[in-house]
């Protein structure tokens, strides 16, 4: 394939890039120029095949031949393809390009979490994060540039919505996360587990989320198990119970408050779909299979919903969860302090108090984990990824002002 450049991003834009460990702009791929040509990356196996087929008029056996050569040995030049004939090389990259994401720098953290900001065209950029933990090794992954849902807890959110990654962007965070690690599918496994919890809604880009989730559940990407790959959503219920149609990953939801008026001041969706409609949805999706469990995230906010009258109301939700699952332990709960950042207006609560909250669930029989935070010198914690975006809502002027107003920096 042919030595092109990226298209260049405008590096100045971007926050930190300057203080960034390593800083590149080379990109591991050839890109651009990409005029007319199909992107691999967009296509799960299905599509793929369908390309081969119709497309190309080859035999559908070749899409996971492709397939392995990219997410197994992160090939992106097709003439590098040997055991396809020389003939169907030329056709491919006639027709098709193999086009990653520009990784604009890569941060590691002093616990070995890692970064990047991935530019994903000249105005934006987004970010992944890799967290390696005994026996595994998790990616955390963006769905969309930006957010639109406007939790008032979530930096991400502060940064206003500017429009839904592809299929392509979104698998290409896993490639280029994985190229990097070193990971072998099926043999040296650098990376166990892919949670849907970056930047963005997956849900509110439901196509294109799950093409890419197909890739890294197929043997040919990068083969994690179902309920290795977690979509979380904020809550869009008729988006869950699609997910429940088409998919089968595991599904986490981030809750906050066990009530509707708090839930609503932080989450402006539940107003849309409020508590009961929301674990009505839950509970189809842990219906639909035996055994399935669902994830609650819970964010510990000092004051806001970490008293024991929300500990209390929410053991009620998770028993009542169990109860119509009628599964012991099918709601799980995973509690998360708050990650702080600039202009947040709500901050963790001291250990003592998250501890006392946990005891209240422990209490009442249920684990409930404490999310470790892991990253956060790197500002690579749950709630903090900012990335680049060219805001369509106007959202982050609005954030920057209440800031200057504040005299925060
Ligand atoms: N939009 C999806 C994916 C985001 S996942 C969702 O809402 O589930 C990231 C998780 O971290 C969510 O549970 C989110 O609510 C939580 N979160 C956001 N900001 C946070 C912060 N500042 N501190 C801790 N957790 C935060």
């Amino acid at each position: 394939m042919s030595e092109t450049r990226a298209p260049a991003i405008d590096i100045t834009l971007l926050d930190g890039a300057g203080d960034a460990r390593s800083n590149t702009q080379t990109p591991p791929a050839s890109v651009a120029s990409d005029a007319g040509r199909t992107n691999i990356f967009d296509f799960d196996r299905a599509r793929l095949e369908r390309f081969f087929e119709e497309e190309l008029g080859e035999k559908k056996f070749r899409a996971q031949q492709v397939m392995k050569w990219i997410h197994h040995r992160y090939a992106t030049d097709f003439a590098s393809m040997t055991d396809l004939g020389k003939a169907l090389r030329a056709k491919l990259e006639a027709r098709a390009v193999v086009h990653a994401p520009q990784v604009i720098y890569e941060k590691t953290s002093a616990d070995d979490t890692q970064k990047w900001l991935l530019g994903m065209d000249a105005k934006n950029a987004i970010e992944t994060v890799y967290i390696p933990d005994k026996g595994r090794g998790t990616l955390c992954v963006s769905s969309q540039v930006g957010c639109a849902l406007n939790c008032g807890f979530c930096s991400t959110a502060t940064q206003g919505f500017n429009r839904n990654l592809t299929t392509a962007e979104i698998i290409g965070q896993v490639w280029v996360a994985a190229r990097a690690l070193g990971n072998v599918p099926h043999q040296q496994r650098k990376l166990t587990n892919v949670v849907m919890m970056g930047m963005g809604e997956p849900l509110a880009n439901f196509d294109n989320v799950v093409r890419a989730m197909s890739i890294m559940r197929d043997d040919n990407g990068y083969g994690l198990a179902n309920k290795r790959v977690t979509l979380s959503t904020a809550g869009l219920v008729p988006m869950i119970d699609r997910l429940a149609q088409e998919s089968d990953v595991s599904l986490a939801v981030s809750l906050h408050a066990p009530f509707d008026e708090l839930r609503t001041q932080l989450m402006p969706i539940n107003k849309k779909y409020p508590l009961a409609e929301l674990l009505d949805a839950c509970v189809r999706y842990a219906l639909r299979k035996k055994g399935e469990s669902v994830t609650f995230e819970y964010t510990l906010m000092a004051g806001v919903n970490d008293q024991p009258e929300h500990a209390r109301a929410l053991i009620g939700l998770l028993r009542d969860f169990d109860r119509r699952v009628q599964m012991k332990g099918a709601a799980k709960i995973n509690l998360i302090p708050f990650n702080p950042f600039p202009g947040a207006g709500f901050a963790r609560p001291s250990d003592e108090a998250i501890r006392s909250f946990q005891k209240l669930l422990n209490n009442a029989g249920m684990i409930a984990p404490v999310r470790r935070t892991r990253g956060d010198d790197i500002d690579a914690a749950c709630g903090q990824l900012k990335g680049q975006v060219m805001d369509r809502t106007r959202r982050s002027a609005e954030h920057r002002k209440r800031l200057q107003a504040a005299g925060a920096h």
